[in-house]
């Protein structure tokens, strides 16, 4: 299984990286964590057919996380139809909000018939899920007050992911991460402490207890990259791929 960083950077666009979307290439499956304003063009650029999608999972509807979404819908729409539905699992309002999205930015959306075709999946916090032969394990992580905001511990062929999405450190990530063949962790800052987001003094504190087989930090903002030659994990890259 492989895991293609199609975009690593933060909602400001940080260091000129494309925002949040991470491909994972299995046998038979092709599947999205997060589909920021820049996957659509990530993915092409990285070579793969969009028809080929079988999901996307969000991790939270924040612009940068789930805004790429109405630039798939017109793809299928308009350019090259889907065969299958396009499954789209995602927090408690997803559906609402995907709709709502694509209606701002292209007029439609409200109904059935304005999207291509579509399946919504409800995913919520501590319930287990099975999305087209993908097990999902959400966990409601620190980030948002107002909505639910999940990491999202991802199982297919073997393998597992565990992915951070937009989170304050917390302690159940050491949890959840033992045996997992990737920990995606967010990271955006090195030392300051804006919002509800990993900084790297809180993540170092724990590097020695984290029982993954490999950890790769993302969603990385300009004082992160500023110190990158003082991290002592490895950063994501746009374009970078990773067997898993
Ligand atoms: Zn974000
Ligand atoms: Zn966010």
């Amino acid at each position: 299984m492989k895991l293609h960083i199609l975009g690593c950077g933060d909602a400001f666009g940080s260091g000129g990286r494309n925002q949040s979307g991470y491909l994972v290439e299995a046998t038979d499956k092709l599947f999205l964590l997060d589909c920021g304003p820049t996957t659509l063009l990530a993915l092409k650029r990285a070579g793969f057919d969009p028809r080929r999608l079988d999901a996307i999972f969000l991790s939270h509807l924040h612009g940068d996380h789930f805004g790429g979404i109405a630039f798939f819908f017109i793809e299928y729409l308009y350019f090259q139809p889907r065969l299958e539905p396009l499954i789209i699992a995602g927090p408690p309002g997803t559906e609402a909000r995907v709709r709502a999205l694509f209606e701002v930015m292209y007029g439609g959306g409200a109904t059935e018939k304005e999207i291509p075709p579509t399946r919504f999946v409800v995913l919520r916090p501590d319930e287990l899920a099975e999305v087209n032969g993908i097990a999902v394990a959400p966990i409601r992580v620190p980030h948002q007050s107002d909505a639910i905001s999940l990491g999202l511990k991802v199982s297919c062929e073997g393998k597992t992911i565990l992915f951070s999405g937009d989170s304050l450190w917390t302690e159940r990530f050491v949890e959840l991460a033992v045996g997992v063949n990737l920990f995606l962790c967010e990271c955006s800052f090195f030392r300051e402490e804006p919002g509800m987001h990993v900084n790297y003094q809180a993540l170092a504190a724990n590097l020695s207890r984290m029982g993954c087989k490999q950890l790769l930090l993302t969603h990385l903002g300009e004082e992160m990259l500023s110190r990158r030659n003082e991290i002592g994990a490895l950063l994501a890259e746009d374009g970078m791929v990773l067997e898993i």
